[in-house]
């Protein structure tokens, strides 16, 4: 089975005003497409086609610069497009309260963390919070479409949080204003999503 675009859940414009509609339809109909287009590409053929994308990344080898690439946009994009909803769905609650409280101290100072990595990751690349086995959750960033599932990248464990931060995620309505576009992030996490995650990978 070659890999399929996701459907978003939700409208294109339903983000908005965080996050427009016209980078929302370019974002998944042009960039999440191309990388699962020539992630298909990539592994077509290979004794990678057919395994999950989690596989693909958890074993990558990382000279392979075409699943590399494509397959962390395509995993990358597929995580960001779920933990987001309109309305914010859900607050932070639960066991993953717990977890990041015990690493950052409150919500707040976690997204002080997570915002601090997003705004800081020099050029193209992504902020995430990951789960290590145990359930301990940590933020880091990773430069372009690596992600921590991918071997000895950056701070390892399962993402179950991301956010874009290459110029394309953000630059039609905020321009370089980084910043503003991390803020508005936070308006649209789906933390029962999120949660969800938590619960499953660790
Ligand atoms: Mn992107």
């Amino acid at each position: 089975m070659a890999f399929e675009l996701p459907e978003l859940g939700y409208a294109y414009d339903a983000l908005e005003p965080n996050i427009d509609a016209r980078t929302m339809e370019i974002h998944h109909s042009k960039h999440h497409n191309g990388y699962t287009t020539k992630l298909n590409a990539a592994v077509a053929g290979t004794d990678l086609e057919g395994k999950s994308i989690e596989d693909i990344l958890a074993n990558l080898d990382m000279s392979n610069a075409a699943v590399r690439n494509n397959g962390g946009g395509f995993f990358n994009h597929s995580l960001f497009w779920s933990v987001m909803n309109p309305e914010g769905k859900g607050y932070l609650s639960g066991e993953l309260k717990d977890a990041i409280e015990a690493a950052y101290g409150s919500k707040e100072t976690f997204m002080e963390a997570f915002s601090n990595a997003a705004a800081t990751q020099f050029g193209s690349g992504w902020a995430w919070l990951c789960v290590h086995k145990g359930g301990k959750v940590e933020v880091c960033s990773t430069p372009n479409q690596d992600n921590p599932l991918m071997p000895g990248v950056s701070c390892g464990g399962t993402p179950i949080l991301g956010l874009d931060v290459w110029e394309h995620a953000y630059y039609l309505n905020y321009q370089n204003r980084r910043p503003d576009y991390i803020n508005a992030f936070f308006n649209v996490i789906n933390w029962n999503e999120v949660e969800k995650r938590y619960a499953d990978a660790k």
